[in-house]
């Protein structure tokens, strides 16, 4: 099983770094903590069979223009260039969020995806889908600033590049491969649906669930209605509050959510899945409902297993989750989970 990135290197230094103000909620502690969790739990990984499991971290990888404009525009890819070069730009159109400091918050931007990219490359990334080792690996990308909220045309939220676009992106357009992406973020994601409407290899299912005022405003703003699922485009976007309102693992786990994400996988036939992991619905997080670490561990699990049974690479990639130690104990729980459904 692989990760990326690898502690102390470049790419987590740079990741690290990046900060959009003192005091918020998208930290550096996050990180710090993913990383913290993997250190810990690499000794106690086992495959399927309870043998202790070799696992490594990718090379550190930047993403390059080309990358970028598989998901975002040559307009978005040139503001994010003058910002880069370090030219202040009074309004960015298509950044309103670029931090304390443009020029590091665009170096960890391309560190994200980057890593995303590497960790693709070594997992079910080759174009050859008879090869033996794409069929046994797991991958996990704990990288930050997180992707799911940006569109083609603009960074949005926390986010500045959409990390899972521009790798489902690449397996799509450069590797030929069929996608499945599923979304555990307790928000709508938005940006991914943009960045991958129109590309029919790619299908995202998004489960989301945030409360109240705020779902009504995001539906509205979307001209979308507010339902337990609905489908646009390429995505298929189930709302667990309207399921449950104190949705928990029974919700989660269930014929509404882990059943669609299931029958997404035997109806799209997909050679590649990957998982925006937002830890904001664990509970504990300020948003989160009653989803526990160990349920994400096991609906990813579960999918695992089935695609497992498939032949399909499975790699997860860090959304949202404020709190570090919820992050980190998801983190455990993914990693021992998707780990648990290698065969060697
Ligand atoms: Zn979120």
């Amino acid at each position: 099983m692989y990760f990326a990135p690898r502690p102390n290197g470049a790419s987590a230094t740079a990741m690290i770094a990046h900060c959009l103000s003192e005091g918020h909620i998208e930290s550096p502690a996050r990180l710090e903590s993913a990383l913290e969790s993997i250190t810990k739990v690499q000794p106690d990984l086992r495959d399927s069979n309870d043998i202790p499991l070799l696992s490594d971290f990718v090379n550190d990888r930047l993403a390059s223009d080309q990358d970028i404009l598989l998901a975002h525009s040559a307009e978005f890819l040139a503001e994010f260039k003058r910002l880069e070069n370090g030219e202040k730009i009074a309004e960015p159109k298509h950044f309103p969020n670029c931090g304390v400091n443009p020029v590091t918050t665009t170096y960890a931007a391309r560190a994200a995806a980057g890593s995303l990219l590497e960790l693709l490359s070594m997992v079910g990334g080759q174009n050859d889908n008879s090869t033996t080792q794409s069929l046994l690996l797991r991958g996990l990308a704990v990288v930050r600033p997180p992707g799911h909220h940006c569109t083609r045309e603009k960074s949005s939220g926390n986010g500045i590049l959409n990390n899972v676009a521009i790798a489902a992106l690449t397996a799509s357009k450069k590797l030929n491969k069929r996608v499945l992406i599923v979304d555990l973020d307790i928000h709508l994601s938005g940006g991914t649906s943009d960045c991958i409407k129109g590309d029919d290899n790619i299908l995202l299912v998004d489960v989301y669930g945030a409360r109240g005022q705020e779902i009504r405003t995001m539906a509205r703003l979307q001209g979308r209605s507010w339902q337990v699922r609905e489908s646009f485009d390429n995505t298929v976007a189930i709302n667990v509050s309207l399921i449950d309102s104190s949705a928990g693992d029974h919700v989660y786990l269930g014929d509404q959510v882990l059943g669609e994400v299931l029958s997404a996988v035997n109806s799209h036939q997909p050679n590649l899945i990957l998982f925006s992991i937002g830890f904001d619905s664990c509970a504990g997080d300020d948003e989160g409902f009653e989803f526990t670490a160990n349920g994400y561990g096991q609906f990813i699990q579960t999918v695992c297993e089935s695609a497992a049974t498939n032949g399909i690479p499975v790699i997860g990639v860090l959304e949202g989750g404020y709190k570090p130690q919820i992050v980190e104990k998801g983190v455990r729980q993914v990693s021992l989970a998707m780990a648990s459904t290698i065969t060697l």
